[in-house]
């Protein structure tokens, strides 16, 4: 009894040493966003260039025929090109290259395919409404990738020939960017230990590919609140894993609890953690709340990065955003399900949506919780947050404003 009070304990005091500890590689990552070339210190590994890139383009004859935007399931279509890289302890960087899309040769021992060294990002290249090609934030994307391939023990690189390769890969293919202001290009950079031996061991051999997928509207039938389900006996992310590294990983083992979700007519995952069943997050993305606080205050609330939250290019970008207008008050902190369930009794919970690069801001409108439908009212509010946000970010999307946000692609 007495060492289990001790494990409970410790769980309390991890999330705030993991806060102090996240603060770090945020305030490099600062530095690493800017255009500067990095040292060999920096990048132990070396790099590749994206002045380097091989080009092998598709046979004419080959190139699929654009589908209809109108009816794509995510991530399901292909666009005819790919980039990879591959490392190798020994010669290091190889060429990179953009090539015909196709299958990749891997060893059936490969670590990936055993032990999952893998990571991800996911990004958006949008079309604007003046013809050019933008990225959003591809900084902050960068800064991820390079913390998780750490994390991981594959080898880092330096983020602004990376970017520069995905400019690349994306000028190629930008036929398939919808000319739709509700549709774009996701961009899924991936990230694989490739070694072949079955030791649980850093990978010798790595390979860093982005594939394309033209994606339509998220929502076909427009911004329809979620429901959500959740129950504290399925846990996403704990203190001291992985939950907030984008490694493959953390995604496969939440199926089962989204079909559950589905069986009991729900929509989408409400991620709790801890005795106090906190809320962390949305199916794979940040949640956000509006409240009408104790001083008549209108309060944005999303957990803060302490070790079990994914870190959003859009979750920061919605602080950002409130930060800017003034309009809320902007809190980082811990929310319970049973603050939840008074804020809701004294009708002070507003809004609760969530955030992600996929659906970018997603409302929702009831959660399920232990036998109890608890109703938010976030579709019935009159000037909501959540679209503010949605109508900001998609003006910064698709250059109606200038912002040092969308990157231009050319
Ligand atoms: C990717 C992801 C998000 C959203 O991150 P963005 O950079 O905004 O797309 C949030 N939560 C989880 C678990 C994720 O995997």
């Amino acid at each position: 009894m007495a060492s289990l009070g001790r494990t409970f304990r410790l769980l309390r005091l991890l999330p705030a040493e993991l806060q102090t500890s996240h603060v770090k590689p945020a305030v490099a990552f600062r530095v690493s966003s800017s255009t500067r070339n990095f040292s060999t210190e920096e990048l132990p590994d070396g790099t590749f260039k994206a002045s380097d890139v091989e080009v092998t383009l598709t046979a004419p004859h080959k190139l699929q025929a654009k589908p209809d935007v109108g009816n794509l399931i995510f991530g399901r279509t292909f666009t005819d090109h790919m980039f990879t890289v591959e490392w190798d302890k020994q010669a290091q960087w190889g060429k990179p290259q953009i090539k015909p899309m196709g299958n990749l040769p891997i060893h059936p021992a490969a670590k990936v395919l055993h032990y999952a060294i893998e990571l991800f990002e996911g990004m958006k290249a949008y079309r604007g409404v003046d013809g050019r090609i933008r990225l959003f934030r591809p900084d902050l994307n960068m800064q991820r990738i390079l913390r998780g391939a750490k994390r991981a023990m594959l080898p880092t690189f330096d983020p602004n020939e990376f970017i520069g390769c995905i400019k690349k890969l994306v000028k190629i293919e930008q036929e398939w960017i919808p000319h739709s202001e509700t549709s774009s290009l996701y961009i899924r950079p991936t990230y694989i230990g490739t070694d072949p031996s079955l030791g649980v061991a850093l990978s010798n051999n790595a390979m860093l590919y982005i594939i394309l997928c033209p994606v339509g509207p998220y929502f076909a039938t427009g911004f329809k609140p979620v429901s959500l389900y959740a129950d504290p006996k399925y846990v996403r992310a704990w203190p001291g894993g992985c939950g907030d590294q984008k490694l493959g990983s953390n995604y496969g083992p939440t199926v089962f609890v989204q079909k559950t979700a589905e069986a009991r007519g729900q929509q989408q995952v409400l991620w709790l953690y801890g005795e106090d069943h906190q809320l962390t997050e949305v199916g794979t993305m940040n949640i956000f709340f509006v409240v009408r606080n104790a001083n008549g205050e209108k309060e944005l609330i999303t957990p803060p990065l302490n070790g079990l939250i994914l870190p959003g290019v859009t979750r920061f970008s919605v602080l950002d955003l409130c930060r800017e207008w003034k309009e809320l008050k902007i809190t980082e902190r811990t929310i319970t399900m049973a603050e939840v369930q008074q804020l809701t009794k004294e009708n002070r919970l507003l809004e609760m949506f969530g955030a992600g690069t996929a659906c970018i801001v997603c409302p929702v409108c009831s959660i399920s919780y232990l036998g109890e439908k608890i109703d938010i009212p976030t579709a019935e509010q009159e000037n909501p947050v959540y679209m503010k946000v949605l109508n900001t970010l998609s003006n910064i999307f698709y250059g109606k404003i200038n912002h040092p946000w969308g990157v231009l692609v050319d």
